[in-house]
């Protein structure tokens, strides 16, 4: 098995010196944590008052470090413009993002040219694991604007001497297919359950086992479910990509084993804490993933909660580099779904229950109150003419799981209304799936 490649990008960047990688790179990353927690209060109106409480001590080691305060996705919306540390006119990539289902103001995310060509470096080293020279990756994500994630990734790819083809996200699944025809063997990257109606919306068999080499699906979230599917439909490699707008779109990607992801450890620390006390967990417990930015220069991200649960990996990867492992991601917290006796439904246990009846593409959660028990209202989307069959396999899915069946076997959780939704709808393209709580409405 071929080692990731992102050990030896990594250890390019590290200074060097004594000691293993695993102790240079803890060097170099208390280095530079201290150096971006004094770039962000000496530059950013917003970093110089949240950094206050440290004084003028300096970070001297990681358990110093876990006392700084958190910054948040709330920070993000208020603060806007006072956490930059450049001027506007250094900024080539502004993202604004409107979180669903709210009002307030979007969270705006700022990046420099150089902030961006880390991230189009990490692109270039990451896909080395899927992909080699001479080959075509077809890009099923939003790629038109410039420094767009689609637009880095080409770029990146271009560099590698790979052959990018940006698609965008996927409306229209017939010319999709036709276009993935036209190259022998590419590498798709995508969305997961985009990437799933593809394969499982061609009932014609259009696309024959064995033309597609490998996938990469990148998302907040990867169902086992829909990786081993396309597994078994296409006889692919499938691997995950783990990243966010804040991270700076690139986060981390699996190795050849595909199991957890390699992180770009040398652009980010990573820390899991306890979501509801706030202290860091010990590797291998499942927590909040935290990040601070390492060298970013617009606007760095000082122990940034993202709200995703995961874990890192205690074990050894099978690659056998040394560099650690974020498992798989769970969901975001703050869409669990709190039943009775504090038990939490995940989109993720969904997911992993449901995925694997033949016929269904996507579907949407709510969660509603009816006569005193909690109700799952599902709307379906499926492979045309599958509704009932797929319908009926749902609640025997929901029962047998073992992400779901307790849920139902306790009656904690009761299946509602199954619906259908439109044959021509593709998903929720690139918005984060999440269950829908809607008990507090009536
Ligand atoms: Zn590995």
């Amino acid at each position: 098995m071929k080692r990731t490649p992102l050990e030896a990008w990594i250890a390019g960047k590290l200074p060097g010196g004594a000691g293993t990688l695993t102790e240079q790179l803890e060097r170099y990353q208390l280095r530079k944590l201290r150096e971006t927690v004094a770039y962000a209060r000496d530059n950013s109106p917003f970093y110089r008052h949240h950094l206050s409480p440290l004084g003028d001590n300096p970070v001297t080691d990681l358990r110093d470090f876990a006392s700084i305060p958190f910054t948040t996705a709330s920070d993000l919306r208020r603060e806007g413009t006072r956490m930059l540390c450049t001027s506007q006119d250094e900024i080539e990539r502004v993202v604004t993002l409107q979180s669903s289902g709210t009002t307030g103001p979007p969270k705006r995310l700022f990046f420099t040219g150089e902030d961006l060509e880390t991230t189009i470096d990490f692109f270039a080293h990451g896909m080395a694991t899927l992909v080699e020279p001479g080959r075509t990756v077809i890009i099923f994500l939003p790629g038109t604007v410039r420094d767009s994630v689609g637009d880095l990734l080409a770029r990146a790819l271009d560099r590698t001497n790979v052959k990018p083809v940006i698609w965008g996200p996927v409306h229209d699944a017939a010319a999709a297919r036709t276009e993935i025809l036209k190259h022998r063997n590419p590498c798709l990257v995508g969305i997961p359950t985009q990437i799933l109606a593809l394969a499982r919306g061609d009932l014609a068999g259009s696309i024959p086992r064995g033309w597609v080499e490998s996938v990469l699906l990148s998302t907040d979230y990867v169902s086992g479910a829909i990786e081993e599917e396309l597994k078994r439909l296409w006889g692919c490699r499938v691997l995950t990509h783990y990243g966010m707008t804040e991270t700076g779109l690139g986060g981390g990607v699996e190795c050849e084993a595909g199991e957890g992801y390699h992180l770009r450890e040398s652009d980010l620390y990573t820390e899991i804490i306890d979501p509801v006390t706030g202290v860091p967990l010990p590797d291998g417990e499942e927590g909040e993933v935290v990040f601070t930015t390492l060298t970013r220069r617009g606007m760095p991200l000082v122990r940034y909660r993202t709200g995703d649960r995961a874990r890192l990996v205690t074990v050894p990867c099978p690659c056998g580099t040394p560099l650690k492992r974020l498992g798989r991601v769970q969901g975001r917290i703050e869409t669990e779904v709190l039943l009775k006796e504090g038990r939490r439904l995940r989109m993720s246990a969904l997911d992993e229950a449901l995925f694997p009846i033949p016929g269904l593409l996507n579907f949407a959660a709510e969660v509603v109150s009816r006569e005193g028990s909690d109700h799952l209202h599902l709307n379906l989307h499926t492979v045309a003419g599958e509704e009932e069959t797929v319908a009926r396999g749902i609640l025997p899915a929901l029962i047998t799981a073992d992400t779901t069946g307790a849920f139902f076997r306790d009656k904690l959780l009761v299946l509602g209304n199954i619906t259908f939704s439109p044959a021509e709808w593709s998903g929720t393209g690139v918005a984060k799936r999440q269950i829908l709580d809607r008990r507090g409405l009536k």
